[in-house]
């Protein structure tokens, strides 16, 4: 904690810029306290971790009320709630909540709303975020998670291929046509913004990497810009690059034989695993709700319309439930949504068949303005 009461009722709070010295003076003459349960708190000054009080150990407080507070938590907490007053915000470093029960990290007043900041630096599981995001709705009050930069991973800067655990995925905002997560890196004392997200596969990610220093934030936060056409295309280019890669290893992997869907479609298609046309394998909205490289469960539903003697025009949401049933891919709202939007972006370039021609320039195109036409599922 950085903010604690004195014997006389005054409110201390910490901060770096003040010498140790001097706050090794203040403890040996003061004696500070919880301004919530009001316990007599630790004063630690220590080498390793910044200045900062602390409850004894097996406190209640604590348990319920703050996570084990690392280097991190404590020094991006700081950062944070100075930069607010740098930007002439009302800002509360972790105010007690009365109504709730709850404290956040901070809490803003700006344009009469209210909003509760929360530097997370530990794991947090779904449902205690959802059941503490009802919580400050419930007051009024706007939750806006600030997840730290995971301590064992870099990003640099660019478009690349990232990974990111379901533990950050559950971060992902929508806004500006698009998906993105705001990470806050307090040793770098900088923002990273991993935009423009593109599903690939499992946990990975193409997107594009942007740092932004604390100095150079504004608030309301900056919301990192739609991708262009050209830096698009090299998304579509890595897309592909990692697709390709993955085939080559895929006959290998393969432990099903004839019974393998993917490489019966290809074989039964008259494909060559390693030539497969371009608009075989494309990213398109919905495709995280399917486990698999998206070039599988497209080129099964080539050989799907194939077998069954149908066109794209016929793929209507029974016809698509009926793939995902025969493809043994999970019915679901989203995955149906996939399907969809890959049938639609077909039938906008006018393939029907995997051995028609199609311009690298018309595909790229219309997947651009497929990734743009964003919809909000978080
Ligand atoms: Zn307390």
């Amino acid at each position: 904690m950085l903010v604690a009461l004195t014997d006389r009722h005054e409110q201390v709070i910490l901060n770096s810029s003040i010498p140790k010295t001097a706050l090794k003076q203040l403890r040996q003459t003061t004696k500070f306290y919880c301004p919530q349960c009001k316990q007599q708190l630790q004063f630690k000054i220590g080498t390793f971790k910044i200045p900062h009080f602390a409850h004894n150990s097996n406190s209640l407080c604590d348990k319920y009320f703050s996570e084990r507070e690392t280097e991190r938590h404590l020094l991006g907490k700081e950062q944070l709630y100075q930069f607010f007053h740098s930007q002439h915000i009302d800002v509360q470093l972790e105010p007690y909540l009365q109504n709730l029960k709850q404290r956040p990290d901070l809490l803003i007043k700006e344009g009469g709303h209210r909003f509760a900041v929360e530097f997370q630096c530990s794991p947090i599981s779904l449902e205690k975020k959802e059941q503490r995001n009802t919580g400050y709705e419930r007051d009024f009050i706007s939750p806006i998670w600030i997840p730290a930069q995971p301590v064992n991973k870099e990003f640099q800067e660019g478009i690349m291929k990232i990974s990111l655990p379901k533990q950050l995925q559950q971060f992902i905002l929508s806004s500006n046509q698009q998906q993105y997560i705001m990470l806050y890196d307090p040793t770098m004392r900088q923002f990273i913004y991993l935009s423009n997200l593109m599903f690939l596969r499992g946990n990975y990610f193409i997107s594009k990497v942007q740092a932004l220093p604390i100095t150079n934030q504004k608030f309301p936060f900056y919301l990192p810009k739609v991708i262009t056409r050209k830096e698009f295309s090299q998304y579509v280019w890595l897309y592909h690059a990692y697709t390709h890669n993955y085939l080559k290893s895929r006959v290998l992997l393969s432990r099903k034989g004839v019974n393998d869907l993917f490489l019966r479609s290809i074989y039964e298609l008259r494909l060559n695993i390693q030539t497969l046309p371009k608009f075989i394998g494309v990213p398109v909205q919905e495709s995280d709700a399917i486990s698999l490289y998206t070039v599988e469960w497209q080129a099964a539903l080539f050989y799907f319309l194939h077998i069954q003697q149908l066109q794209l025009s016929n793929m209507n949401n029974q016809a698509i439930n009926y793939f995902l049933k025969w493809a043994s891919l999970p019915e679901t709202k989203r995955t149906v949504c996939a399907v969809k939007n890959y049938c639609c972006i077909l039938q906008s370039l006018s393939i029907n068949h995997p051995h028609q021609p199609c311009l690298e320039m018309e595909l790229t195109n219309q997947l651009y303005s497929h990734f743009l036409a964003i919809n909000y599922k978080y």
